[in-house]
């Protein structure tokens, strides 16, 4: 019945620790699910009041436009200044989208022909490979190393690969590792996909939770970036509005203007009053999130070191919701032991690639009093 797309999906590497923690829970053990990055803290109520006040006017009743609206394009270009210094046209250089899932798993229908390469990096958030498969592309892999500071190697990069990409796929700050990227780096990355006519799709969605002043870059802060980049962005995650779906695609205007193109044959847009909510969130004064960093701080450091006391191998990541733990061996049995002796379940790192295997990934999207309890147990399980 089903089309080879979806049968020729990778195996569902979870299904295993799913029914493991479904399993103590029925015999009731008390779960504590570090396994999923969704923030648990409440989206600021003055965004919550803006979607109510907006929910009522009758002209986000009807289809909004595919491209969004452009006030809330404008708000983007605005964060996008505030933020990065970055100067954007929002008619041409900005695209709503349907959370920033929608557009990366859409873009690469716009740009792959069949038989097509896009690079994109192992471990990883699971779309990019399976998007660019269901446009009838072929992932090819750039292994995120520990003794590359989990940089993809460009250098080593096959120059005849190279030549075939049409397409590049990277993620900084990184879920599922933690890791983030210099300017020298992103530096590097544009010249890289300036000389081989590759068209690079940075998925950013973490550029606001950092830790102790690391402040993260967006890639369109370089020089030239905009000639070959273009970044997603989230309010997922900076403002706690996972389930809101609100996002945009920002930077070159061509590559804008294509996954607009799929888009508009495919959805008819993001509802007006979220549109309009996500103008309050974009306009919200620093102190939210400010204060959402000081929470994730306080987990990130009890948890690190819990950890750390264990005997795993771990940095302190300077950025995002998650620790990136080298255990060793298969991570699907290292996260059903610690399942089976503390309640715990964290996310193997298998189910993020290949080089992920060996690595268990710890996200503290959990309440404060849950991670604390998940650090006790750690500590009499040594
Ligand atoms: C959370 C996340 C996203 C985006 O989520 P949306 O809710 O669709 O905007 C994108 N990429 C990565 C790596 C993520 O972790």
């Amino acid at each position: 019945m089903y089309a080879d797309r979806i049968k020729h999906l990778p195996p569902y590497l979870f299904a295993a620790i799913d029914k493991a923690k479904q399993e103590a829970k029925d015999r009731g053990v008390d779960v504590i699910d570090l396994s999923v990055g969704d923030p648990d803290l409440p989206t600021p109520a003055h965004i919550i009041e803006a979607l109510g006040r907006a929910a009522r006017d009758p002209s986000n009743h009807q289809y909004p436009s595919y491209e969004g609206k452009l006030a809330f394009r404008k708000a983007m270009a605005d964060w996008y200044q505030r933020t990065f210094g970055v100067n954007l046209d929002p008619e041409k250089e900005v695209l709503t989208l349907i959370g920033s899932k929608e557009g990366i798993a859409h873009a690469p229908l716009a740009f792959i022909n069949p038989g097509d390469t896009a690079l994109v990096p192992d471990p990883a958030y699971p779309v990019y490979r399976t998007a660019t498969a269901f446009a009838g592309g072929e992932p090819v892999v750039m292994p995120l190393l520990r003794e590359n500071r989990f940089l993809p190697d460009l250098e080593g990069i096959d120059p005849a690969v190279a030549k075939r990409a049409k397409l590049i796929f990277l993620n900084y700050p990184n879920n599922p590792i933690g890791a983030s990227a210099d300017r020298q780096f992103f530096k590097e990355l544009i010249d890289f996909a300036r000389d081989y006519k590759i068209v690079v799709l940075h998925d950013n969605p973490y550029s606001e939770i950092y830790y102790d002043g690391h402040r993260s870059m967006s890639i369109l802060e370089l020089e030239g970036a905009r000639d070959v980049a273009v970044e997603f962005h989230s309010l997922s995650k900076t403002y706690n509005m996972t389930g809101w779906r609100i996002g945009s695609v920002v930077g070159n205007a061509e590559v804008v203007a294509g996954i607009g193109k799929i888009k508009s044959n495919i959805d008819s847009g993001t509802f007006g009053a979220v549109q309009d909510a996500g103008i309050a969130a974009l306009q919200s004064p620093a102190e939210f999130v400010e204060e959402i960093r000081k929470v994730y701080r306080h987990r990130i450091e009890i948890l690190y070191r819990a950890l750390k006391d264990l005997g795993l191998e771990l940095e302190k990541p300077r950025a995002t919701l998650y620790l990136w733990a080298w255990a060793g061996g298969s991570s699907i049995e290292y996260a059903g032991r610690l399942l089976e002796r503390t309640g715990i379940v964290a996310t193997p790192g298998v189910g993020f690639g290949k080089y992920g295997e060996g690595y268990i990934r710890f996200s503290i999207t959990q309440p404060t009093e849950r991670i604390e309890e998940a650090v006790e147990r750690l500590e009499n399980m040594r």
